[in-house]
């Protein structure tokens, strides 16, 4: 196994490794560790050349620096991406020579699930090192992220209306979301209970029949879902779903969901302002999973109270970002990532005394 450095501006560590005999060619990127070794999950798929994974790594990484200093893991941000075709290099070997490597960086880096990587490939891994997280809660770990993301999403949502209506109720509230899978399926129902009238939609017309007969939820086409008009639009599909053509069609009053990258691009996050729409910034509203997982680092070990009573934290920290936003007249996208910053330099200011 070859491991080797890449020299990264405003990177703690870029480590390249190619085995030769598992085939592995695998980056990790540890962006900052200010405040706590850096988390972040792997991610496999078949990039097309080592340049176009260095990009993924390098913005994943530094992504999970933020997520986790808004949402006070105690973590910092890194990443890991694996070269190549998940459904042919996928083997025993393959995930121990990645543990070895990961476990080369002796713990600075901390490893979970992402695109293409589940728990039986982080079992095999976790063979050959102990920095991985979020393995089954039969094994003493977290689990499955989603309903803890949800769950967040909800507390989330609450500091939204807030801000909305003066009121955190969700008695009456109209919430549209598109995409009813593991994070969103979990949230409508939560909105339910709370109280919410709930609107869905999904590529996925079984699912969202299904989720219509359990619950009685009201669905939507999903070529035609932008256009209804609801408190809340909660995007819980995929990302870049913000963008010049989608903004102007919204009848919303916020948006608010689980969605990764949400903002096509940093100035949709004016877009969004400019059009009188409130904006919960992706990566503090959906730092449920995250914070679920950061649990198991504690010296206790993971406890599923401890978590919840974190993750209802996203509530203050939304509220947070709403208040430098109104304060400093910038974008609550902006105001999330100026309250990172400054916790990481306060992060750097006790280091240094
Ligand atoms: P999932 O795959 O379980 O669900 C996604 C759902 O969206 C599916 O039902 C799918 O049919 C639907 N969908 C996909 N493309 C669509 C489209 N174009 N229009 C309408 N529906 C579409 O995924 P998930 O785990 O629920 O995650 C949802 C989003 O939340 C993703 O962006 C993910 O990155 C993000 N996220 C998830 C977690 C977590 O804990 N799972 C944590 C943070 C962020």
């Amino acid at each position: 196994m070859e491991i080797s450095e890449i020299q990264v501006d405003g990177y703690e560590k870029v480590v390249r490794c190619l085995d030769e005999a598992t085939s592995l060619h695998a980056i990790i990127a540890v962006h900052d560790t200010t405040l706590g070794p850096a988390l972040g999950g792997m991610r496999m798929l078949p990039y097309v050349s080592e340049d176009e994974a260095l990009f993924d790594v390098l913005r994943l990484a530094r992504g999970m620096t933020y997520k986790s200093a808004v949402a006070e893991t105690g973590l910092g941000g890194g990443k890991s991406v694996v070269i190549g075709d998940p459904a042919k290099l996928k083997s025993k070997p393959f995930f121990h020579a990645m543990g070895r490597f990961i476990d080369s960086l002796e713990g600075r880096y901390i490893t979970a699930e992402d695109m293409n990587i589940g728990i039986r490939d982080l079992e095999l891994v976790r063979e050959t090192t102990r920095w991985v997280t979020g393995l089954s809660r039969e094994s003493g770990s977290s689990g499955n992220p989603s309903p803890y993301t949800a769950r967040g999403c909800l507390h989330g949502l609450r500091a939204v209306l807030e801000e909305l209506h003066g009121s955190p109720s969700f008695k009456d509230r109209r919430v549209l979301l598109q995409g009813v899978g593991a994070v969103g399926g979990a949230l409508a129902v939560l909105l339910k209970d709370a109280g919410a009238h709930v609107i869905i939609c999904d590529i996925n017309e079984r699912r969202v029949q299904e989720l219509r007969k359990q619950h009685g939820f009201e669905a939507v086409p999903d070529e035609t879902h932008l256009g209804v008009e609801c408190d809340i639009y909660a995007p819980c599909a995929r990302g870049a779903g913000l963008n010049d053509d989608t903004i102007p069609k919204l009848r919303c009053k916020a948006v608010a969901g689980c969605a990764n990258n949400q903002l096509l691009e940093v100035r949709h996050g004016e877009s969004l302002r400019d059009a009188g729409i409130l904006y919960a910034p992706d990566y503090v509203i959906n730092a449920g999973g995250i914070i679920n997982v950061s649990v198991e680092l504690l010296p206790g070990g993971y406890d599923e109270d401890v978590a919840l009573r974190r993750i209802d934290r996203i509530y203050d920290q939304l509220k947070l970002v709403f208040k430098i936003a109104r304060e400093e007249d910038i974008t609550t996208r902006d105001a999330a990532a100026r309250l990172a910053e400054r916790r990481l330099a306060e992060g750097r200011r006790a280091a240094s005394s």
